[in-house]
């Protein structure tokens, strides 16, 4: 089959590899629609220990489509059903998983290979983080189940109220799917973003009121500005960046609550005003990854179109576009491109 192949830091290739065949518990899903992701274009950039320990890999994690083939003792999943499946699956083993936190499992298991026709998943995968399709569902949408997953669980780690206000630092895809899941729940939402292509196309989406970090020497006083002075109950990073750690920190109010949901450079740190974080009561909680619960409500979510990402697809290209699509990921000239292989 025709496949996007990661061989490390910077070097990708569109090359021919082998049609997988499903093992025992597994099987084989022929992919309909994949998502480019942030993460991509980190992992292209600098690789990746955690999701991809082994080069060469077939490259994406974000996939939806049916299954081709059935691997001897699957029972849950039959040749023909469409299928989302989620980039990882956890143990059911360890303390964390006991503890109902999957998410940080001991022995996470990531999956790659959204980038090719077909995809072999292995048999932990299936038992525990394939979910069915309804006919009626497309598979773009049907793709954001991954990237949804995490936001439904950023937004549940922030144990948002109605009618709170949360500002969300970064106006890239997930900072815009956290913005989504907050306006659903009626919260006011101000999606905080730097001039340009994809701040323009957040604008037209009407997904939250927005503000151009690059244009106010100072954002925070801005955003306090925004909210009578007081802060936000809710702020939350989606940028991944130290820097806006610390602004997300300051623009939360008393007995505020700050998401730090991007990831950032192995080896960095934020500085904490001590005083606020005491007498104020904040609430400062990291929210990674998501859980087998979280991506069956997503997969729902996007059935029912409780929530609609469609907004985020500004891009459409055959396999041999992946490597121009993480470019203009890259430059910021994309939201989320789909792939069709
Ligand atoms: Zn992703
Ligand atoms: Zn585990």
């Amino acid at each position: 089959m025709r496949a996007v192949v990661f061989h490390g830091p910077g070097d990708l290739r569109y090359e021919e590899v082998p049609w997988p065949t499903p093992g025992r518990g597994e099987i084989v899903v022929r992919i309909e629609a994949a998502l480019t992701c942030g993460t991509d274009v980190k992992t292209l950039r600098r690789g990746h220990p955690v999701m991809i320990p082994r080069v060469p890999t077939v490259f994406g994690h974000e996939l939806a489509g049916s299954v081709s083939a059935v691997g001897a003792g699957v029972t849950n999943v039959r040749e023909g059903d469409r299928v989302a499946a989620a980039n990882s699956a956890p143990c059911g083993e360890c303390r964390s998983c006991g503890h109902g936190r999957p998410n940080l499992c001991e022995d996470l298991l990531f999956v790659n290979g959204a980038y090719g026709e077909a995809i072999a998943l292995p048999a932990r995968l299936v038992r525990r983080n394939v979910v069915h399709l309804s006919r009626r569902v497309q598979a773009a949408r049907a793709a954001f189940a991954e990237p949804l997953a995490c936001a439904l669980g950023g937004i549940e780690r922030a144990r948002l109220e109605s009618g709170q206000t949360v500002v969300i630092f970064g106006h890239g895809p997930l900072g815009c799917l956290l913005g989504l899941v907050a306006a659903s729940r009626n919260a006011r939402v101000i999606l905080v973003g730097k001039a340009g292509w994809r701040l323009e196309q957040v604008k037209q989406l009407k997904i939250a009121e927005c503000v151009d970090a690059t244009a106010t020497p100072d954002p925070v006083q801005a955003l306090r500005a925004m909210t009578g002075g007081r802060g936000a109950e809710i702020t939350i990073d989606a940028t991944g960046r130290p820097e806006v750690w610390e602004q997300a920190i300051a623009t939360a109010g008393r007995g505020g609550t700050v998401v730090f949901f991007g990831g950032c450079a192995p080896g960095t740190t934020v500085s904490l005003d001590t005083r606020r974080v005491h007498y104020e009561e904040l609430s400062l909680v990291g929210a990674f990854h998501h859980t087998p619960d979280l991506i069956r409500r997503a997969v729902e979510s996007l059935e029912t179109s409780a929530l609609n990402p469609d907004g985020l697809l500004t891009h459409r290209m055959g396999l041999e576009g992946v490597r121009p699509a993480l470019d203009l990921m890259a430059r910021g000239e994309a939201m989320k491109v789909l792939i069709e292989p």
